[in-house]
């Protein structure tokens, strides 16, 4: 059987809007980043360098490690379409979200790894290989390995401190799989949502865990209902890439594809 390469985090935009994905990966079709996303790839850039420096021994202190959001920010390593968004505002809001992750949560937390890379997952009975980087592996008092996966969004972390976790156990139970072979052991602890809410002010912003247990299941199917990878491997190998016009990324600032689209009207 043919091996279709997929990254992991383009998974939920698969099942979102096969089309998309197919317009995104296949065709290479590209829209520049938004400012959005490009904060949220600076929050992990600093922060990883944060727990890093603490894996590493050389303890870089918050302050220091937010130099990696300001690089994020003014340099991009890709094009980022910054809209009514201001650069100087993204930093402000970027280095204040680092800076509160630095304050509450890595205190809290015990890692073995940061942004750990796996190159290649192969899983041969469906053709699949399978790559991607977790944002951190954790380890529990009794050993146990889990997964901790770094959210940043308007939504991440409600007025109450809960970190909508639902949304996201799919693309968790794969990043189990690739964390697991990136380190060479099974990943047995539930997984973390580490949420930092984006907002303007000091009051708004937030941060919080939330904790999703078991998310693997998702993984395993029987004869009448298909694991989650199985129906990927499906969809990849028949090439039907179907559009959803009712993603909610279904914009044309969001799908390159948008302007030809066959599948709205
Ligand atoms: S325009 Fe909408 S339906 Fe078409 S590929 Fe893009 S997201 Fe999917």
């Amino acid at each position: 059987m043919e091996t279709i390469t997929i990254r992991a985090s383009s998974l939920p935009e698969l099942f979102d809007c096969p089309a998309r994905w197919e317009a995104k990966h296949i065709r290479g079709l590209r829209l520049p980043k938004s400012g959005a996303a490009q904060l949220g790839t600076a929050v992990h850039a600093g922060t990883a360098l944060y727990d890093q420096s603490r894996l590493d021994g050389s303890s870089l202190t918050a302050d220091e490690a937010a130099g990696a959001v300001a690089d994020a920010i003014h340099r991009p390593e890709e094009d980022v379409d910054w809209g009514e968004d201001s650069q100087s505002e993204a930093e402000r809001i970027g280095i204040a979200l680092h800076t509160l992750y630095c304050r509450d949560i890595a205190p809290k937390q015990q890692y073995v790894a940061v942004e750990a890379t796996c190159e290649a997952l192969h899983i041969t009975d469906i053709g699949l290989t399978l790559t991607g980087t977790t944002d951190r592996i954790t380890v529990d008092a009794v050993g146990d390995l889990g997964i901790a996966d770094i959210k940043t969004g308007k939504s991440a972390v409600s007025a109450d401190g809960t970190v909508s976790t639902g949304r996201h156990a799919a693309q968790i139970a794969v990043y189990e799989l690739l964390a697991g072979a990136a380190i060479g052991r099974p990943i047995t602890a539930p997984a973390e949502i580490i949420g930092l809410q984006v907002a303007k002010t000091d009051k708004g912003r937030r941060a919080g865990i939330g904790v999703i247990t078991d998310a693997c299941e998702m993984l395993v199917g029987d004869e009448e209902n298909p694991g989650l990878l199985q129906m990927a491997a499906d969809l990849l190998h028949a090439g039907r890439f179907y559009g959803n016009p009712s993603s909610q990324l279904c914009n044309p600032k969001f799908c390159p594809a948008y302007p030809a689209c066959r599948w709205r009207k």
